[in-house]
């Protein structure tokens, strides 16, 4: 009997050890779990699950949707914009923070469903066209549905639609075309400036003699750089974990009439939280890189 348990555990372990290697690690739940949809600010909306951020901006001419999730979020996204009143077909554009499978992953269902055009840097562009495949860290163990890109964006190109603009920011390390994102939006006479970065983790990367992503460490820097230098009021990004959406959406919601005063802002109003995150971000980097430079294994003989 005992026997049999032990070989039942070792057997369940064998095949989530296998699970595992297929998808290198089984997804956070916060990842799908439904999140009501809102407007963060002006004509920007959170349309994404607890975790995986998608913004959709409204305009006279038609929306432009920030990241999809996971393939299987599609469905989500769909839903969160239709209880906001607007329909998926009416997104023009199609824009990306990184061309990982929890952010790109639902591109192409969302452009078969839209017809939209989808709008990458060069390298991320690349890297959706394999559908995740042959990533410099995943190699690939988390592939997604390719999609083809249909404007390659040049760093600081504004991508505009029915009076909304958004800059793009190249900020590369996490993936070799890491994306921020940021946008002038005002409400109610007032401009707030927001920033969607893309990201700044390196999990698990090799920093040192990366055969397959020589340039990291310059790139990381270079971005961390950039991030310093972007004005910032609404601080967004990739991952609800990175700027606390969970709160700042509870604390919007108690304020319905959406009366903002200097003393009572709109909670993603956070600038002192956006130089937090650059600045603790950058610090593990460095952390890191020195851990590694100090160890054998980031030595170069
Ligand atoms: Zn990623």
């Amino acid at each position: 009997m005992r026997r049999h348990l032990f070989r039942w555990v070792v057997l369940t372990f064998l095949a989530l050890g296998i699970a595992a290697w297929a998808q290198p690690a089984v997804n956070p739940p916060e990842w799908t779990r439904p999140m009501e949809p809102f407007r963060i600010v002006g004509n920007l909306y959170y349309v994404g699950t607890a975790d995986l951020t998608s913004y959709l901006f409204v305009t006279p001419n038609g929306n432009i949707l920030l990241d999809t999730g996971l393939p299987e979020n599609v469905p989500q996204v769909e839903a969160n914009i239709a209880k906001l009143g607007f329909s998926i077909k009416k997104i023009k554009i199609l824009l990306n923070s990184h061309a990982h499978y929890d952010h790109a992953g639902g591109l192409n269902a969302v452009k078969q469903l839209t017809g939209a055009k989808l709008y990458a840097s060069p390298a991320d562009a690349q890297l959706m066209a394999r559908g995740g495949k042959q990533d410099f860290a995943y190699g690939d163990r988390v592939p997604y549905p390719p999609v083809k890109v249909d404007h390659i964006l040049h760093d600081g190109e504004q991508v505009k639609l029915g009076g909304t603009a958004l800059t793009a920011h190249f900020t590369p390390g996490h993936t070799k075309g890491c994306t921020t994102w940021t946008a002038d939006i005002s409400e109610q006479g007032k401009l707030y400036r927001a920033v969607f970065v893309c990201s700044t983790s390196f999990p698990g990367y090799k920093l040192v003699n990366n055969a397959a992503y020589p340039g990291i460490v310059s790139d990381y820097e270079r971005t961390f750089s950039v991030l310093r230098s972007l004005p910032c009021d609404i601080f967004l990004a990739s991952h609800g974990s990175f700027f606390g959406l969970d709160q700042k959406a509870a604390e919007l919601k108690k304020n319905p009439k959406r009366n903002f005063t200097q003393a009572d802002p709109n909670p993603f109003v956070d600038p002192a939280g956006y130089r937090d995150y650059v600045a603790r971000s950058q610090a593990a980097f460095e952390a890191e890189l020195r851990r590694q430079r100090a160890s054998k294994f980031g030595k170069s003989n």
